[in-house]
């Protein structure tokens, strides 16, 4: 006879940021949960891009918890854009002070999650190990829980050393002598660039579409600074709280066109010796709604890239022209336009002739070959969706939630789906586009009282179908309204799903600002979760 399946209150799948905090402040409220993960430690997609370079772009004091209060007066910063290892350690440091790591069951990959509706539970299936079941389920497997190749043929025909960034080798990828290919010029191909220059013998860095980014360098937190920062935090996370975009960063008074030009130049110029975010976030407050103001951004960046790069056309092929500045996610780079600078980079352009194939040995671009002793592809992620889509978590009646968003995404508030109750998302499609720890935080918060109130009244936490479609509509408008809609069509952006071949092309994230997407979700709670009640 077969043995019952273990059964817990909750079960989180994803060991991350949000798992971390998820499962934290479901143990807090006294739910019996527990957390499981692919991998065999914490950190999710810390724990896998471990990539040379690899660093957080948003500054430091809100690239992490508020909570508790222990481990912020116990952990220090080293950087003010901490590299990968320090976020990791991070997160390994607060699963262990918060006990957290005794609630994980590593090497956990789920397959695998139904409903039913005649037990009221889900049974999660994993790729090894007995299977599970649960009142809820939360999914905290992060956006860029999927990472994609390129579609380019003869992949397995390659003979040297094939690497994605998002699956980087431990301990690291011996460079020195080598020849290097890169494919990929986004956040993570921006980052590893300087540092694939810096150690290879040539590199060939093979550019579709050019990006936008906003160079900084990364100081040193002083003690002094820190201890201030200990002192100030809960202002701190207040404001990145009440910030559209999770940071703590004043909104500016003007708009780009309410200055005069040299005026403009110089508060770009200022923003732009800040370094990182700043420059988006701190000169004007139209850069991301008004596409003028986008399109001056853009040319304060062409003017950088043509002072930076030496060589004219490559500063030209560098310089984006088919869509302005917020089109694609902003990249920070770090001596990323410099390095084209260094005799043995060279920049080939695969928008004007494509990739044909990969060949045993290197790249074929139209009639010449390109050789590479070692390939990386820094070619992103099914965002978003790709974590909850590539698996079968099957609702009520048999709806696969795959199959339910064939025709578009549907949830309220990125948190719940109709036909699929008592799961909760965190980060789910269609939250807000963000410095992530604020989103997730405020959720996992957000989630134990909604649990707790489902528990203690007996209800099932389900979107109404109404919800969905005024969450949809909200999404479009407020998506509307920004220069990332139409500006992100052109640039292929993730956000839109434009990255993926065949992908659905919709707005992936909600554009409305942070601080208003927490009112919704507050006026929620305020009405005992109406919009969660498809059950009555
Ligand atoms: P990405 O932004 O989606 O960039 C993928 C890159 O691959 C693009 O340059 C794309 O070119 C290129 N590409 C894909 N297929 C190709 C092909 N067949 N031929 C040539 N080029 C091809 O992915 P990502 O850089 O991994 O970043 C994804 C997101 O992760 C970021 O936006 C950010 O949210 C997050 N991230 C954050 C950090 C950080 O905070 N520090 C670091 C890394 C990543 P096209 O543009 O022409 O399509």
């Amino acid at each position: 006879m077969s043995e019952e399946p273990a059964h817990h209150d909750c079960i989180v799948i994803g060991a991350g940021f949000s798992g971390l905090a998820v499962l934290h402040h479901l143990l807090a409220a006294g739910f019996d949960a527990v957390g499981v993960d692919r991998n065999d430690a914490v950190g999710g997609t810390w724990l896998v891009n471990r990539y040379p370079g690899v660093r957080t772009d948003s500054d430091f004091p809100i690239y992490s918890f508020s909570f508790p209060v222990a481990v912020r007066e116990e952990w220090t910063w080293s950087e003010q854009y901490p590299t990968g290892a320090e976020v990791l350690a991070y997160l390994q440091f607060l699963a262990n002070r918060l006990g957290l790591i005794d609630h994980i069951q590593f090497g956990r990959e789920v397959v695998r999650a139904e409903y039913s509706e005649h037990a009221g539970l889900w049974r999660v299936d994993f790729a090894s190990g007995p299977s599970m079941t649960c009142t809820y389920l939360v999914s905290c497997m992060g956006i860029l829980d999927a990472p994609m190749w390129p579609d380019i043929p003869g992949r397995d025909t390659f003979a040297g050393e094939l690497l994605h960034t998002a699956d980087w080798p431990v301990p690291g990828v011996e460079l020195a002598g080598r020849t290097v290919g890169l494919i990929g010029l986004g956040s993570s191909g921006i980052q590893i660039m300087p540092l694939l220059a810096r150690d290879s013998a040539a590199l060939y860095v093979f550019q579709r579409e050019p990006n936008y980014v906003v160079e900084s360098s990364f100081p040193a937190v002083s003690a002094e600074q820190m201890a201030h920062i200990r002192r100030t935090y809960d202002d701190i996370w207040r404001r990145a709280a009440a910030h559209p975009f999770g940071v703590d960063m004043v909104i500016p008074e003007f708009g780009a066109d309410e200055v005069s030009a040299e005026r403009r130049r110089l508060i770009f110029e200022s923003k732009w010796q800040e370094g990182g975010h700043h420059f988006a976030n701190e000169t004007f407050h139209d850069l991301a709604t008004d596409p003028r103001a986008s399109e001056h951004a853009a040319e304060f960046i062409r003017s950088k890239i043509r002072q930076i790069v030496h060589d004219p056309a490559t500063a030209e092929l560098l310089s984006p022209r088919r869509y302005s500045f917020n089109g694609k996610r902003v990249p920070t780079g770090h001596g990323y336009y410099a390095a084209y600078n260094l005799p043995h980079v060279h920049l080939v352009d695969v928008r004007t002739t494509p990739i044909d194939e990969v060949v045993p040995a290197g790249l074929r671009v139209g009639a010449r070959t390109y050789p590479c002793d070692v390939l990386v592809c820094a070619t992103g992620f099914d965002a978003m969706t790709g974590p909850l889509t590539r698996i079968d978590i099957v609702g009520r009646d048999g709806r696969v939630l795959r199959e339910a968003w064939r025709t578009g995404v549907r949830t309220n508030l990125g948190l719940s789906v109709h036909g699929f109750p008592n799961l909760l998302l965190s980060l789910g499609p269609q939250t807000p586009y963000s410095n992530l720890p604020v989103p997730i935080q405020l959720g996992a918060q957000w989630m134990a009282r909604a649990l707790t109130f489902a528990r203690d009244h007996q209800i099932v936490l389900e979107a109404t179908a109404q919800s969905e479609q005024w969450w949809a509509e909200e999404v479009e408008r407020t998506g509307r309204a920004t220069v990332m809609y139409e500006e992100g069509a052109k640039a292929g952006a993730w956000f839109l799903g434009a990255n993926v071949p065949g992908k659905r092309r919709e707005l992936l994230v909600y554009m409305g600002g942070g601080q208003v997407y927490q009112q919704h979700c507050m006026q929620a709670e305020l009405e005992q979760y109406r919009s969660f009640r498809a059950q009555g």
